[in-house]
C-alpha cells in the first residue's frame, strides 16, 4: 500500500508531466475509481482545463487547475500513474490494439507548454480501489489531515496535544492516526520506531511525557521517509525488501542481532526488536 514517501515520489512525477499542461481529453473507463461516478461529467469537468499546481498532503494529491477546480486523488492500495509521450506497442502494459494501458481505469491525454505532440497519463489501478474526487472547494479527506511531516514538519509541541490525550492507545497506533500526522502508515510506523528506539507497544500519552523521545520520534520519521524516497529515486524500491525491520519477522535486528519479532497490533502487523526497543509505560 503506498504511504508517503510513495505518494510524494508520485506527485514528483506527475508534477513534471501535468503542470503547466492542457488536459486535451481526460476518459474514464470505470466510474468505480471517480467521483462523482459519472464518466461524461468528469471529463467534461477537466477537458480543456490546465493543471497549476500538483500537492500532496499525506497520502492525498490534490491538483489545481486553473479555474480552481480541484482533483483529489488517493492511490487506494494498488494505484499508480503512468506517462507515456506516444503509443509504444512494445509496453507489455498495453493491450494487442497498442492503445490501452492494462488495468488502466482513466486516461489523460496532455499538451505540455510550448508543444503540439499530446502525451498520455494514465491511472491505472488493478483492484480499483484508488479514488480520484472532482471538486471545486477541498473535501474533508483533505481539511481534515494532521500535519504533513514532510511538507510542514513535525512541530513537536502540537503532536505532543494531540499524543497527550490518548491514554488509551498505542504510539504506533497513534501515529498512523492520520489526523495527528498525515502519512505515516504501517511500515513507516514500523520503521521510525524501531530507529528511535521505541517499542510499538509503549502508551501514546506516556511517550508525550517525555519531550527527548518525541524529538526522537520526529527525527526517526523523517529519516525513515527520506531513505524510502531514495530508493524510489533509485528506482530500487520493489525489487527487494528496502526495510529494516518490517517485514522481516525472524531476522536479526540491524542494531543488535536479536532476532526481529512480529504481532498484531490494532489489526496491523508490526515487527520489533524485543532487546533494543524499549517499552514506555
Ligand atoms: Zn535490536
Amino acid at each position: 500500500m503506498p504511504e508517503l514517501p510513495e505518494v510524494e515520489h508520485t506527485r514528483r512525477n506527475l508534477d513534471t508531466w501535468l503542470r503547466g499542461a492542457r488536459l486535451k481529453e481526460v476518459t474514464a473507463h470505470d466510474p468505480r475509481v471517480i467521483r462523482p461516478a459519472k464518466p461524461a461529467a468528469f471529463s467534461e469537468a477537466l477537458t480543456g482545463k490546465k493543471v497549476a499546481t500538483v500537492e500532496r498532503k499525506g497520502k492525498w494529491l490534490r491538483l489545481l487547475l486553473d479555474d480552481d477546480t480541484r482533483l483529489f486523488v488517493h492511490l487506494g492500495m494498488t494505484g499508480w500513474f503512468e506517462h507515456s509521450s506516444g503509443v509504444d506497442s512494445s509496453n507489455p502494459h498495453r493491450s494487442a490494439n497498442g492503445d490501452l494501458v492494462r488495468f488502466e481505469r482513466v486516461r489523460f491525454e496532455v499538451v505540455k507548454p510550448r508543444r503540439t505532440k499530446s502525451e498520455v497519463v494514465s491511472y491505472v489501478d488493478p483492484r480499483r480501489w484508488g479514488q480520484l474526487v472532482l471538486a471545486t472547494e477541498d473535501i474533508p479527506s483533505w481539511t481534515s489531515l494532521g500535519p504533513d511531516p514532510l511538507a510542514d514538519g513535525v512541530d513537536l509541541e502540537v503532536l505532543e496535544k494531540r499524543l497527550a490525550r490518548r491514554k488509551k492507545q498505542s504510539i504506533k497506533e497513534a501515529l498512523m492516526d492520520q489526523t495527528v500526522l498525515a502519512g505515516v502508515g504501517n511500515i513507516q510506523a514500523i520503521e521510525s520506531l524501531w530507529k528511535a528506539k521505541i517499542d510499538p507497544r509503549s502508551g501514546a500519552s506516556a511517550v508525550a511525557g517525555q519531550p527527548k523521545l518525541l524529538a526522537k520520534i520526529a527525527r526517526a520519521i523523517g529519516w525513515t521517509i527520506a531513505r524510502t524516497l531514495e530508493d524510489l529515486a533509485k528506482g530500487e524500491a520493489g525489487a527487494k525488501n528496502p526495510f529494516k525491520v518490517y517485514g522481516r519477522k525472524g531476522e536479526p535486528c540491524p542494531r543488535c542481532r536479536t532476532a526481529l519479532e512480529r504481532f498484531d497490533l490494532g489489526g496491523r502487523t508490526t515487527t520489533v526488536c524485543p532487546t533494543c526497543q524499549r517499552l514506555v509505560e
